[in-house]
């Protein structure tokens, strides 16, 4: 059946202004994706931060190029994604819209949800909130949130000034589980690797992107000798990256913007896991509707975060819940919302 391609602009507020290492945002612009057949409508998103190089004008530019004069909901999702990734190169998010709504569609027609597509068992793990960078004082207060929301597990972002500080106080709060992002913020890695022990001390799970993503030599120092694991995410975009980063670091983030979607997610967790990494299914500032596609991938993940709707004060879709401190889509077909 034949399918045709709408788009809308819209931004998503965030609750706070929210600061990691090196940038602080009030909101984030996002592409809603809608894919129609006879019977069916699929929905993506395009979110992008700032820092990774798409706009909503390249977006849309993006979009334009597509044609659905030869694809169906018969097309396999694999031959999809290709057609998709060979229109241009680079516009990951772009790409990840259309492939989140591909998939929608074609499970809805299916009559199964994106579990079911992959053959994967449908199992839950916690999923993180994320603390963003401030004042030790200011993210110790933040914590409070996490807990009414009902949380069990905190990400908290260093790569600041006060890192030690900030996570002693914190640790000394928050007695469940804690992971620890520092957006390339680290610049020494002796001080990282003595960080990373007193970090183990206070029962922190794994570190992510220590330093400049670029900087692997000191990515394979840390790794080499960290009690922790320490996970690649703005080091690792997409399956290509892994070659190289499987030798580097000690797990990998997946995160549907990054890696052009759930079809190359689900290969780069897969593979990740088969080179005995550890896997993190992570997202962007987005709404239920990327959190609800990823969070059919938990069966993959060593760890869950997937807060993105939880930040927000203008998700366009059903939320996802938090149930028991693991995300839950309100559907049992497709990725599991609907527009609001
Ligand atoms: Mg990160």
């Amino acid at each position: 059946m034949s399918i045709t391609l709408d788009y809308h602009l819209q931004e998503l507020q965030f609750k706070h202004p929210f600061s990691v290492a090196g940038n602080t945002r009030n909101h984030t612009p996002s592409v809603l994706i809608i894919l129609k057949d006879e019977n069916f409508t699929g929905y993506g998103e395009v979110t992008m931060p700032p820092y990774l190089g798409e706009t909503p004008s390249s977006a849309i530019t993006f979009l334009k190029k597509v044609s659905f004069s030869g694809i169906t909901t018969a097309t396999t999702i694999a031959k999809f994604h290709h057609y998709i990734d060979c229109l241009d190169t680079g516009n990951n998010a772009a790409k990840a819209g259309l492939d989140i709504a591909f998939h929608d569609l074609v499970s809805k027609r299916r009559n199964v949800d994106i579990c079911s597509l992959y053959s994967l068992p449908n199992e839950k793990k916690a999923s993180s909130f994320t603390i963003g960078l401030d004042t030790p004082q200011v993210m110790l207060e933040k914590t409070s949130e996490a807990e009414e929301l009902g949380f069990h597990v905190l990400k908290v972002k260093l790569g600041g000034l006060n890192d030690k500080e900030t996570m002693r106080l914190i640790s000394n709060f928050w007695k469940k589980p804690i992971s620890v992002d520092a957006n390339q913020g680290w610049k020494d890695p002796a001080w990282s690797l003595d960080f990373c022990h007193e970090l183990k001390e206070m029962g922190v799970l794994f570190v992510e992107q220590p330093f400049e993503k670029s900087n692997l030599n000191m990515a394979v120092w840390l790794t080499s000798r960290s009690p922790l694991p320490i996970i690649a995410d703005e080091s690792c975009k997409r399956f290509t990256d892994l070659e190289v980063v499987k030798n580097c670091f000690h797990g990998i983030n997946v995160k549907l913007m990054k890696s052009t979607g759930l079809f190359e997610a689900h290969k780069m967790l897969t593979y990740a896991r088969t080179n005995g990494m550890k896997t993190v299914t992570g997202c962007m500032a987005e709404s239920s509707c990327a959190v609800a596609a990823m969070s059919h991938f938990a069966a993959l993940a060593d760890w869950v975060d997937l807060d993105g709707p939880f930040l927000i004060t203008n998700d366009p879709f059903e939320p996802v819940k938090l149930i028991e401190g693991c995300i839950q889509v309100p559907r049992k077909i497709g990725i599991g919302v609907e527009l609001l």
